[in-house]
């Protein structure tokens, strides 16, 4: 059996951390090493699948799922609603979590915060 992942660990309150959105299916966190001054990941409470393309796949409503918890909270954390979604798909690509998630940046984006 493989370790549970880090997100995991943190939906089964193993590793602390501020759950700042969440429906039926997905949850949202603030990344512990923002790239941005609004940075939060926003993941399947499935472990399922490693990366979108597998999520794309294989449950296509919950990737969409995904998409609508990260505008909402796009919302509510910045003036604009304006956010970029990001998810690093491949160890090559910066993917160092393999379970999926969409990394939600916005405010006063650098060119630096792209490959976050
Ligand atoms: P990635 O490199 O795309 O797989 O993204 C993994 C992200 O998880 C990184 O941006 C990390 O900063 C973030 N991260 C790792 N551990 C934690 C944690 N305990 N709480 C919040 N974010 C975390």
């Amino acid at each position: 059996m493989t370790e549970p992942s880090i997100f995991t660990r943190i939906l089964d309150g193993e590793i602390p951390a501020e759950i700042v959105g969440e429906t039926d299916r997905v949850f949202a966190i603030r990344d512990i090493a923002p790239q941005a001054p609004v940075h939060l990941l926003v993941i399947p409470k499935t472990a399922e699948y490693r990366d979108v393309a597998e999520l794309a796949a294989g449950d296509p409503a919950l990737l969409a799922e995904m998409v609508a918890l990260a505008t909402r909270l796009a919302g509510s954390h910045t003036d604009d609603g304006d956010f970029r979604l990001v998810f690093n798909t491949g160890e090559n690509a910066g993917q160092t979590v393999f379970h999926v998630h969409a990394h939600v940046l916005a405010g006063g984006l650098t060119e630096k915060s792209v490959g976050a």
